[in-house]
C-alpha cells in the first residue's frame, strides 16, 4: 500500500494538472502545494468524491480504485445507497470497486444492480460477471477515460 502510494502521480488540487512530489508550487496555476501535502493524499481524494465539478468526482473515484483504497469502499457504498444516477460517476465508482481487493466487492456491485439507471444496472451486472470469473479489470480503464 505505502509503496504504491509513493509511486503515484500527484495532482494539483486546484487545477488537477500533474505535479511531482517535490513541487512546492504547481507549475501550471501557482497553487501552493505545501498546504495540500499536509493532508493525506487519500483523505483528499475521499473529499473530492463530493466535489461540485463532476469530472473531479470521477477522477477521484478512478484514482481511489487505482490505489486500492479500502477506505473508499465506505464512501462508494454511501454514494450507491444515495441513488446516484450520474452514469459516468457511477461507472468510475463501480470499476474502482471491482479493482479494489475486498470481500465486500460483490455485495457493493449487487447493490448497484438496484440503481434506477439501466446503464448503471447493466454495467454492475457486467462487472459482477468479470469479477466472478476473476478476469482482468485493467481493460475497463479504456471505458473510464
Ligand atoms: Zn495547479
Amino acid at each position: 500500500m505505502r509503496e504504491k502510494i509513493r509511486m503515484l502521480t500527484y495532482y494539483c488540487p486546484n487545477c488537477w494538472s500533474t505535479v511531482t512530489e517535490e513541487d512546492i508550487i504547481c507549475p501550471k496555476c501557482n497553487f501552493e502545494l505545501g498546504v495540500f501535502q499536509q493532508l493525506e493524499y487519500e483523505e483528499k481524494l475521499l473529499t473530492a468524491l463530493y466535489h461540485s465539478v463532476p469530472e473531479r468526482r470521477i477522477m477521484a473515484a478512478q484514482i481511489l480504485g487505482n490505489i486500492q483504497s479500502e477506505r473508499a469502499l465506505n464512501e462508494f457504498q454511501k454514494i450507491i445507497e444515495s441513488g446516484e444516477t450520474d452514469y459516468f460517476f457511477m461507472r468510475a465508482i463501480l470499476i474502482a470497486i471491482a479493482k479494489i481487493d475486498s470481500s465486500c466487492k460483490l455485495y457493493l456491485l449487487n447493490l448497484a444492480t438496484l440503481n434506477e439507471s439501466i446503464l448503471v444496472k447493466r454495467l454492475a451486472h457486467r462487472l459482477i460477471d468479470i469479477v466472478s470469473k476473476n478476469s482482468e479489470i485493467d481493460e475497463w480503464d479504456h471505458y473510464t477515460g
